[in-house]
Order: C-alpha cells, then sequence, then structure tokens
C-alpha cells in the first residue's frame, strides 16, 4: 500500500513532466531546425564537380598551423574561407594578416565563441567584437568582412539580424564531419570520409577546422599535446594537401561562393 501512495503521484507527475518535456524539445528542435535547414541544405547549392574549403576557429599558431595551411593553399592555387574567432585575430594579428595577404577570405566567426542560446545582445556584441578585431588586426578599418559562420554552426533569430545589419551573408557548409574530435591519429579516417562525402554529392561546401576554442587556456594547452586529441590541429594541413591533390586528379574544381 505504502509503495502504491509513494509511487502513483510521483509517476503521474513524471509522466506529465516528461510530455511536457518532449514538446519542449520538439518545439525547440523545429525552431533550430528549420533555422539550419535554410543554412546548410545542399539544395540550395547547384555544386557540379565543386568545391568550397571553410576553416572554422583558426588562426593558430601552434604547430605553425595556419602558416602551414597557407602554404598547402598556395602550392594547390585555391582559395579558402578562413572563419576567424576574434579573440584568436587580437592575440595573432599577424596570422589574420598573414591569411589575408595570401589571398585568403576572412570570416567573423564571433569573438568568443558563444553558444547560440545566449541572449540576443550578448550574440550581437560577440560578432560585433569579432568583425572588429578581424579589423583591427588587418589595420585596415575600411576593410570589410563579407562573410559570418555563427559559432556551433547554429543560426538564431539574433546572427539573421545581425549578419543582415553588417551586411555579411552567412557561410553555408553542406559537408561537416567531426573532424574537430580527431588528433593527428584520425588523418587518415577523415580524409577518408570527407572524399566519400563529396564524391557522393558531387562536390561540396566543406568544414574543416583549423583550431579549436576554448575558454581555459591551460586546458587546451594540455590538449594541444596530447596526439588523439581534437585541440592537436597540427594534421590538418597535411590532410587538406592529400584531399585537393587527389580531388584535383578526379577533375574536382575548388571554388568560391559568388
Ligand atoms: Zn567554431
Amino acid at each position: 500500500m505504502l509503495s502504491s501512495y509513494t509511487f502513483q503521484p510521483l509517476n503521474v507527475g513524471a509522466a506529465t513532466a516528461c510530455v511536457l518535456l518532449l514538446s519542449m524539445l520538439i518545439v525547440a528542435l523545429l525552431f533550430v531546425g528549420d533555422y539550419c535547414t535554410v543554412y546548410r541544405s545542399p539544395r540550395n547549392f547547384d555544386l557540379r564537380h565543386q568545391v568550397v574549403l571553410t576553416f572554422d576557429d583558426g588562426p593558430n599558431p601552434h604547430a605553425d598551423t595556419t602558416r602551414r595551411l597557407g602554404d598547402v593553399l598556395e602550392k594547390h592555387n585555391v582559395t579558402a574561407y578562413h572563419c576567424i574567432i576574434g579573440q584568436y585575430a587580437r592575440e595573432y594579428p599577424e596570422l589574420v594578416r598573414l591569411i589575408d595577404s595570401r589571398g585568403g577570405i576572412l570570416v567573423n566567426h564571433g569573438f568568443s565563441h558563444r553558444s547560440p542560446i545566449a541572449s540576443s545582445s550578448d550574440i550581437r556584441r560577440d560578432y560585433e567584437q569579432g568583425t572588429n578585431a578581424i579589423l583591427a588586426a588587418l589595420e585596415n578599418p575600411t576593410a570589410r568582412v563579407s562573410h559570418i559562420r555563427p559559432a556551433y554552426a547554429v543560426v538564431t533569430p539574433a546572427i539573421y539580424k545581425y549578419a543582415a545589419s553588417a551586411k555579411q551573408k552567412l557561410l553555408p557548409f553542406t559537408i561537416s564531419l567531426d573532424d574537430f574530435s580527431h588528433g593527428p591519429t584520425g588523418k587518415d579516417d577523415v580524409v577518408k570520409r570527407l572524399l566519400a562525402a563529396i564524391r557522393k554529392n558531387n562536390g561540396g561546401i566543406v568544414i574543416l577546422h583549423e583550431g579549436r576554442y576554448h575558454t581555459d587556456e591551460s586546458k587546451a594547452a594540455h590538449l594541444r599535446n596530447d596526439p588523439s586529441s581534437g585541440y592537436n590541429r597540427s594534421w590538418i594541413p597535411d590532410a587538406v594537401d592529400e584531399l585537393i591533390t587527389k580531388l584535383k586528379a578526379e577533375g574536382f574544381e575548388f571554388v568560391t561562393l559568388e
């Protein structure tokens, strides 16, 4: 008797709470999904044997990653989008200038990789700061940042609003594998899966990570030395070299978006 008395009301309450939570989750997913679909749908792009390369979370001075990546892109005569974290632009302005001097396209990726559930005013401030950090690094206040890629690739109404007011186009993507969770030991697997996805879709707008962001720099420094950690991006230039070499041999063209 005691157990039924104890459990029955709790079960009803838990069931109601579950239904409510589930409903809220579905509404939230529909809301977010709506924006994500617009943002990343391959149907929006007419890529015919063409590939667009985009690199998130740089610039990255560790293991000379950004500089070596630039060497690879220059060797293959490929122009890519570099989605810059404003905080890193402030710390390593010479790398932002290096990307720009080699013809790379600088993209606003926010100042501190804010979560999409941050308040609208926080988001606006962060992306404004992101733009300003790139312009300050370039030492050219009249330069323009033409594109924005939201952190976590989630577009919220606040980001849409900021992008429109700053006249920054959303940089889309169609292929995003979990390259950010792999260290050098995952290189071959990531390249293999990227090649398969690009061949299957006859091209694609690809996200790779030239850096990683962590609010705690001491933790990030520790992770960068772990070969299996996604914070170790030292393998990205070699992976890109292999990717471009193989795809060009199959007739793929590396392009930028209009
Ligand atoms: Zn990012």
